[in-house]
């Protein structure tokens, strides 16, 4: 059995660690933050601080193909969230009419888990520290490797209290910036280009606890309320034990939306949105969290991670170190989970490191990953420029020709709203389940949706872009 040191202790370090504990692998984890408070889950997730993890005060939710990881790979980790109070959400209630009538075998897998993030994380912490074959050590950072004469095998890790920790993998799980690419540069190793493109948004969260049991409204997107707009997003999730976010996104240069981080502007402009208002209406819920403010990152897919040409053998990206997709889409988690438990499955098929094993890897986080940068940077495109048109009041750009003559994912969800077939396929690739290419660049699917787009559905009354900048401003339309 090998020795695994992962660098960082959040989604994707611990399922990471999770996954080769359970093989057997010996595990050392280096988290930069401190360890989570003790106690029951409910009350150590209010006291839980992430200062190096500034979305764990945002809004999440956990897709489909998070649940199908979780329920296949770790159902202990599962039902210690529903434990702590997170609910199953039936994809199917969202369903326009007709979809009822004709169920599939698959129906089964669309499900999402309504679950705060930082809840998720703290049964996924704790089930990792149960593990008799992990280590996790708090308030240290990985700055460099440890590899071989040779230079060409990573062989463990330095950390910046002077730790040498040897291992036969190492594993780069520190999120977004992808520290092992500096890494690679101390080694004196080349880093492959990335793919990046922007995301272009400002999100806006706040977090609330119902009164009472009963959900005051419908999850109209079946695993939230509200919409993905002309100009704007304003949605709801359910979290666990009777906790719900409302995130609202705008372009970053939205200068009429810059007053959202005060309450009463953030209020006005949720209240606004079709679906939340009975969310928000008196004696409901209460505010649990200020407002929390967040710049997106680019779209990226991390070429070092990817590449086949892998510099160094036995060094490894996951999660947000591999690739980072726009959070509207809210994949991250679910990404996370699935590259973890595929990269064990790896290691253990690919014992010994070198060419082979980087390869495989590289291409097993290709296989996960492309598609959904690839999806992730046409949807930006097209919706970018349809805020920046609403908002600037410029002509809107021609609709984009999606890859490959695909569809815009803004025509496939005006075609799911009346066709039931249209919405099986948009919800599987919205929940991960299917990828774009296997269902959007089927013929009869984009058939469908050509018929579909102009049969007439039930208007959303999404505010206007005037009605949102006089509710911004705090006039109630
Ligand atoms: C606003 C927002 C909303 C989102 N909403 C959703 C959603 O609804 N659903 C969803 O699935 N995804 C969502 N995501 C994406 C999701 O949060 C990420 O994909 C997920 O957090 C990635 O987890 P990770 O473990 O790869 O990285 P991170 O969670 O960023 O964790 C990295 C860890 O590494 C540690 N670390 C960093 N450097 C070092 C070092 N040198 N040494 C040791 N430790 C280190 C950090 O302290 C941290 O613990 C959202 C993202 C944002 C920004």
């Amino acid at each position: 059995m090998s020795t695994v040191v992962v660098a960082g202790a959040s989604i994707a370090g611990l399922a990471t660690a999770l996954a080769a504990s359970l093989r057997g692998h010996r595990v050392i984890v280096v988290e930069r933050d401190g360890p989570p408070p003790d106690g029951p889950v409910a009350d150590a997730v209010g006291r839980w601080a992430r200062p190096s993890v500034p979305q764990a005060s945002h809004s999440h939710t956990l897709t489909s193909v998070g649940v199908r990881v979780l329920r296949t790979r770790a159902p202990h980790v599962l039902a210690a969230a529903r434990a702590a109070g997170a609910q199953l959400l039936d994809l199917l209630t969202a369903r326009p009419p007709g979809v009822a009538d004709e169920p599939e075998a698959d129906d089964a897998e669309l499900v999402a888990l309504a679950c705060r993030r930082t809840t998720l994380e703290l049964v996924l912490h704790r089930a990792v520290l149960d593990q008799p074959r992990v280590q996790v050590r708090y308030g240290l950072k990985v700055e460099a490797l440890l590899v071989d004469r040779a230079g060409r095998r990573a062989t463990g890790v330095t950390t910046d209290d002077g730790d040498r920790i040897a291992a036969d993998v190492v594993v780069d799980a520190t999120g977004w910036r992808a520290a092992s690419r500096s890494w690679l540069r101390i080694a004196g190793h080349p880093v492959a280009a990335d793919l990046t493109s922007p995301t272009d948004i400002r999100g806006y969260s706040r977090f609330y606890r119902l009164r009472g049991t009963d959900a005051p409204g419908p999850l109209n997107r079946g695993n939230a309320a509200g919409v993905v707009g002309d100009h704007y997003a304003g949605v709801l999730h359910p979290g666990d034990g009777g906790t719900f976010s409302i995130a609202l996104a705008v372009l970053p240069d939205d200068d009429a939306m810059r007053e959202l981080r005060d309450p009463a502007a953030f209020t006005s402009v949720a209240a606004s949105t079709p679906g939340l208002g009975p969310w928000l209406a008196d004696g409901v819920a209460d505010p649990i969290s200020p407002v929390h403010a967040i710049s997106t990152r680019p779209n990226v897919l991390r070429g070092h991670v990817v590449s086949p040409e892998q510099p160094l053998a036995g060094l490894f990206g996951v999660g947000d170190a591999a690739g980072v997709t726009n959070p509207l889409f809210g994949r991250g988690v679910s990404l996370a989970l699935a590259h973890a438990f595929e990269l064990v499955d790896l290691l253990d098929a690919h014992p010994d490191p070198g060419p082979a094993q980087s390869r495989a890897a590289a291409a097993t986080a290709r296989d996960l990953l492309l598609p959904w940068y690839l999806q992730a940077t046409e949807d930006d495109r097209e919706r970018i420029a349809r805020w920046r048109a609403a908002v600037t009041g410029a002509p809107p750009a021609p609709a984009p020709v999606g890859h490959g003559g695909r569809p815009a994912l803004r025509t496939i969800g005006m075609a799911a709203a009346t066709d039931p077939v249209v919405w099986r396929g948009l919800t599987r690739v919205l929940m991960g389940l299917a990828t774009p290419a296997a269902v959007f660049d089927d013929e009869g699917f984009r058939a469908r949706v050509r018929d579909a787009v102009h049969v007439p559905a039930a208007p959303t009354p999404a505010p206007t872009r005037a009605a949102l900048v006089r509710a911004a401003a705090g006039e109630r339309s």
